[in-house]
Parts: C-alpha cells; structure tokens; sequence
C-alpha cells in the first residue's frame, strides 16, 4: 500500500534516516519499533507527508508520490496521529473533528449530520463526550483519544499511530486494539509506533525495527518473533 526506498533525512549534522526502506500492506497492522532516537518519528513524518526526505522516493499503491503537506497525503488517503497533539484547544470537541467544516461553520443541518458521523466513531473508543465540550477542558488522555478519532473520520487508506497509547489506561488501549483489528479487516494499512513491546506482540501483525537511523530488521510476522529477540535488535551490541 504505502513504500518508502532509500529514505535519508539529515537535521542539520545529524543523519536520523541513512537509506531506510520501510513498506505498509492494505490489512496490515505494522509495528516500527526502535530506541528514542532511532528514527521512527522522522520516519512517521515523511509518510505522512510532515517533511521531506533529502533522499529517496515514496510509493502508494505501486505509483510514485511526493507529499508536499500532510494535507495533500491527506487527500491521498494518509492519516497520521503524531506525538504532539494537533488539536484546536479553543474549540469544541465536533469542530475538533471536522475543522474544515467548522472554518466554513455550516448550517445547522450539517451539524447534525456531522454529529452522526462522529458519535460512532468516538463510542467504539469509548469517548463518551459532550462534543460541545471545549477541547481545552478534555483531560490528556481524552485528547489522544480524539486525535486519534479524528484521524478516523476521514476514513483513511493508511493509518500512522505514533505512539497512540502514550497518555492512555489499559482499557482504553485495549479498545483502540480494537479498533485497530477492525480497520485490518477492512484492508487499512496501519503503521503502529510504539515502544510497550507486548503491545506490539498482541497487536500487530509485523514488526519493522531501527536502530540509529538504519532498520536492522525488516517486517517479520511477529508470530516468529520473541520479544527478547526485537530487544537485542533495537539495542544492537550495547
Ligand atoms: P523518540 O522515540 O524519542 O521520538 P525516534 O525514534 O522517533 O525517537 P526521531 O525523533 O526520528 O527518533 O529522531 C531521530 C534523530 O533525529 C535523533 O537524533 C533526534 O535528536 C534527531 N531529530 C529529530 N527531529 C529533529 C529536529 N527537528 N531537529 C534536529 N534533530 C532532530
């Protein structure tokens, strides 16, 4: 589904990507695993479309793309959920869901159109909110879990969790899982950053490992996979 060749990505002297090739299958939930500062986040941003490899090409669907935003990957079916949270604290939870709508603030009718598109969305992750709530008022973890319904009411093609769980309980990761196992189903790609290695091992269904800028290993099927096994990968000889 989405491919990525030879990705090099420098900040400055630091090299965080040094020739990575990194591929998504539709139905796949595909774990990238590494070190802080192994290169999983600047890898998340140049799928998505955030910035742009000094060197490399990105494919969807076999043909060669170039992102210049993360609105034009968005058109092309994207969705990321980065680190930071990209929300509009100022606004209310529905406008947070669809903040082109709300700059055109359409008719009332569409509002109850778009309450109809949310409301399940936010129920299977168990956001019971009042989607007239300001976005400032949510707690932390109920802003991770709207940034990620967010990035599900566009329906994407592929969808990139950068450490979705990050601010999230047991039972509220436990139904994102879900989620997660029901876009498989219907053939999303789901790249999944994370470093709660169990997580990755119920979850997912490869795993793709950095280490200093480099993949030392490459889409197993986690079902070969022990968990000592992507440890000693991501730390190399230390
Ligand atoms: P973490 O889990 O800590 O987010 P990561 O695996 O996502 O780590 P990156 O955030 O991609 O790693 O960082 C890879 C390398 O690039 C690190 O050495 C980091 O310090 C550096 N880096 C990342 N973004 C920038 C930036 N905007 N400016 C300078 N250096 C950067």
């Amino acid at each position: 589904m989405l491919e990525a060749e030879g990705i090099y990505k420098s900040y400055g002297g630091i090299s965080a990507l040094k020739g990575v090739d990194f591929r998504v299958r539709a139905g796949s939930v595909h774990a990238l695993v590494g070190e802080n500062g192994a290169g999983k986040s600047t890898l998340v941003k140049i799928l998505a479309g955030a910035t742009s490899p000094d060197m490399g090409t990105l494919c969807l669907e076999g043909q060669p793309v170039h992102f210049a935003s993360t609105a034009e990957a968005a058109r092309r079916g994207i969705a990321v959920v980065s680190q930071e949270l990209n929300l509009f604290p100022d606004l209310d939870v529905l406008a947070n869901l669809f903040p082109m709508r709300e700059l055109r603030r359409g008719p009332f009718v569409a509002r109850k159109q778009m309450i109809a598109q949310a409301r399940p969305i936010l129920h299977e992750l168990g956001l019971d909110l009042d989607l007239r709530a300001l976005v400032e008022t949510l707690s932390l973890e109920q802003r991770q879990l709207l940034e990620i319904a967010r990035a599900l009411m566009v329906h994407p093609r592929v969808l990139i969790l950068d450490e979705p769980t990050s601010a999230l309980h047991a039972r509220q990761t436990e139904l994102l899982h879900g989620v997660l196992r029901t876009l498989r189903q219907r053939k999303v790609a789901v790249v999944y950053v994370s470093h709660v290695l169990e997580d990755v091992l119920s979850l997912c269904d490869e795993v793709t490992v950095l280490r200093d800028g480099e993949r030392v290993l490459d889409a197993i099927p986690v079902a070969q996979l022990k968990i000592e096994e992507i440890v000693a990968a991501m730390l190399g000889d230390k």
